[in-house]
């Protein structure tokens, strides 16, 4: 697997760390959660770059929510802008079981 470095160097860490999606841009899926839940997909692991909103969910073991996102101007323009499944969550109230989740 790449350092940090390398997928720095070759702007990979707009790339979701599982699937290679690309999070930037217009209907992207660039966001941020918060700590407990980054550390808690990420533990042991590469942890910077990014996720995309399925592999988050995968490793997480449910779906995400509204309550799971940091209030910043970031996740305020996505409920906007952001891709269909990042929009769908940051509206969420409750979460679903990750046999529930639709793409
Ligand atoms: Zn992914």
């Amino acid at each position: 697997m790449p350092t940090t470095t390398e997928r720095l160097q070759r702007d990979e860490v707009w790339y979701c760390l599982d699937c290679d999606h690309f999070c930037l841009g217009d209907g992207g899926e660039y966001y941020m959660v918060h700590d407990a839940i980054w550390y808690r997909v990420t533990y042991g692991q590469e942890c910077e770059g990014m996720l995309c909103i399925g592999c988050l969910e995968g490793r997480l073991g449910r779906g995400l929510m509204a309550a799971d996102f940091t209030d910043c101007p970031l996740n305020h323009e996505k409920r906007e802008r952001g891709s269909a499944r990042l929009r769908d969550r940051l509206n969420r109230s409750t979460w679903k079981r990750q046999a529930e989740v639709s793409s």
